[in-house]
């Protein structure tokens, strides 16, 4: 049989999943794999991970695709991220705190890849340009812009999976008077260092993660206040002296704010935290996912196979309770499908099977619900492929735990700590409260006197 060949669209922590899990199945003697090319725009792995000062566009006029600041901590608990294959144990040698800052956990993710073995299969600085499929070949065509060359290139695969993520086009509404506000007017997507708001009034659009966390950011690092716009609910919590929440913005006037509950505040800066568009300018209509943020987009079939064509696999393309060991689960389903060990169901009952899914998401109601749906989606996978079964069930309650504990205290639930559901080791404590440790660089994060379980129990 001819050898197949597919296509990688970003190398991400989605696309390294791909890449990861067929390198698995080749360690595991599996012959006749395809031939794996896989297009990445930046110039290193890492996608979202990989931190860069840049906005706008980058050294080659593409879209800047990070949306990471400096500062950023994970916002869940990392046991529940952890790869079922590669344990926090493993890369580090030793037990740490259950929130690491973006730099600890960056190299947690690099940690897995064998960069010399993979490397091989990527084409850096090389973004996708346009995407199409002919019927009568049965394959598709992949043109991208390679900047290392200078010269656009194409070539025809069997798949095509994307994995060029959906938290880098930035969703911008408009507000009456925003062009006449005197100070700085950002989405989130360029937000890259809080302090450039210390001592300002610094007002938020968005009531989700983005304004949560960058509201919080902002906190630490000296804002003089921080308000909070919402649409349609509050974030809720109980925010520290200096935070708090208002109704949609309506207009501004000048540096004044107008809300909806016919109250006003001087403003500094407006940093747009209403999330993000998904954007595939390199598709065709019948190719492309039209969807919006949420934990089942429409038209994949088991999460990832496009229904009018499954030769077309999305990755990661839900919003995120889980991260890193969905899109491997989702890998280790879509390299099955390609290598012929799954056989895909016909349009039908892939139909059928996705109505019965969109039904179960249209109920859920309230985050823990949500949260219990995307660990079901991640089992449902699971079953079918050798990917190391894991504690999906188990992590769904550390999520929930996670909930209780942002209810409890926002600006100290980093400071909680849970056991890994992968080795069972329990995190270290941090030695200071989240607020007071400002360097968030790998090298003084694990300098840290990180206070040990046994010790914890003393101190109890
Ligand atoms: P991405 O990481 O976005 O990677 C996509 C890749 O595709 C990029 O490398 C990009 O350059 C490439 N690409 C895009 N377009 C093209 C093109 N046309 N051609 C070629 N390549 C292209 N998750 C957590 O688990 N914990 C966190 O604390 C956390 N914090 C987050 C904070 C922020 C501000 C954001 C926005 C997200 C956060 N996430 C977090 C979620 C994050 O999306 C995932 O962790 C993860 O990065 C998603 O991986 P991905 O590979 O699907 O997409
Ligand atoms: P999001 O979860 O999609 O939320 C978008 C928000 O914008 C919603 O609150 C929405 O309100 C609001 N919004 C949209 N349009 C609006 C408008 N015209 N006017 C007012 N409000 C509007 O996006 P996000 O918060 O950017 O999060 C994206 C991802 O980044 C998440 O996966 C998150 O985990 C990740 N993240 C992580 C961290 C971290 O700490 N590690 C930090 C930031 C982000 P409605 O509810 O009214 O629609
Ligand atoms: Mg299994």
């Amino acid at each position: 049989m001819k050898q197949q060949k597919i296509a990688i669209l970003g190398a991400g922590p989605s696309g390294l999943a791909q890449l990861r899990a067929f390198e698995a199945a080749r360690q595991a003697g599996v012959k006749n794999l395809p031939e794996i090319v896989c297009f990445e725009k930046q110039n290193d792995i890492g996608g979202m991970w990989n931190y860069t000062w840049r906005t706008g566009l980058d050294k080659n006029g593409e879209p800047v695709h990070g949306s990471m600041y400096r500062y950023l901590w994970s916002n869940g608990p990392k046991e529940c991220l952890e790869f079922a294959d590669y344990s926090f144990d493993e890369h580090f040698g030793q037990a740490i705190p259950s929130y690491p800052p973006r730099a600890v956990l960056k190299d947690y993710i690099m940690g897995r890849i064998d960069k010399a073995a993979i490397s091989k299969y990527i084409r850096f600085e090389c973004p996708v340009r346009w995407v199409t499929y002919d019927e009568s070949s049965k394959l598709f065509t992949v043109t991208v812009m390679n900047h290392r060359t200078g010269k656009q290139e194409t070539d025809e695969f069997d798949y095509v999976v994307v994995a060029t993520g959906h938290f880098s086009t930035p969703n911008m509404p408009y507000f009456e008077g925003l062009e006449q506000f005197p100070g700085r007017v950002l989405h989130a997507h360029d937000f890259r260092d809080a302090l450039e708001f210390a001592n300002q009034d610094v007002l938020l659009v968005g009531a989700s993660y983005s304004a949560e966390d960058i509201g919080s950011q902002c906190f630490k690092y000296g804002a003089k206040s921080v308000t909070i716009s919402y649409r349609t609910n509050p974030i809720g919590f109980d925010w520290p002296k200096g935070m708090s929440e208002r109704p949609l913005l309506l207009r501004l006037e000048g540096n004044v704010g107008h809300f909806s509950d016919g109250s006003s505040k001087q403003f500094d800066s407006v940093v747009m935290c209403t999330g993000y568009l998904f954007h595939f300018p390199f598709l065709p209509d019948e190719l492309r996912l039209q969807t919006h943020n949420c934990l089942y987009p429409d038209n994949l079939y088991k999460g990832v196979f496009f229904q009018s064509n499954p030769k077309l696999i999305y990755l990661g393309m839900q919003d995120q309770y889980y991260t890193f060991n969905m899109f491997d689960a989702q890998a280790w389903y879509a390299r099955d499908v390609i290598l012929g060990q799954i056989a895909l169901p016909a349009a039908a009952q892939r139909q059928q099977d996705m109505q019965s899914w969109l039904a179960r998401h249209e109920q859920l109601t309230g985050c823990n619900d949500a949260i219990d749906f995307q660990a079901s989606y991640i089992r449902d996978l699971l079953e079918a492929t050798d990917y190391p079964d894991f504690a999906v069930e188990a992590q769904a309650e550390l999520f929930k735990q996670w909930l209780r504990d942002k209810e409890a205290d926002i600006m100290a639930f980093r400071e909680n700590v849970y056991a890994s559901t992968v080795t069972g080791t329990l995190a270290t404590q941090l030695p200071a409260s989240w607020l007071d440790i400002k360097d968030d660089s790998l090298e003084s994060f694990m300098s840290l006197d990180f206070i040990e379980a046994n010790e914890l129990d003393k101190v109890d």
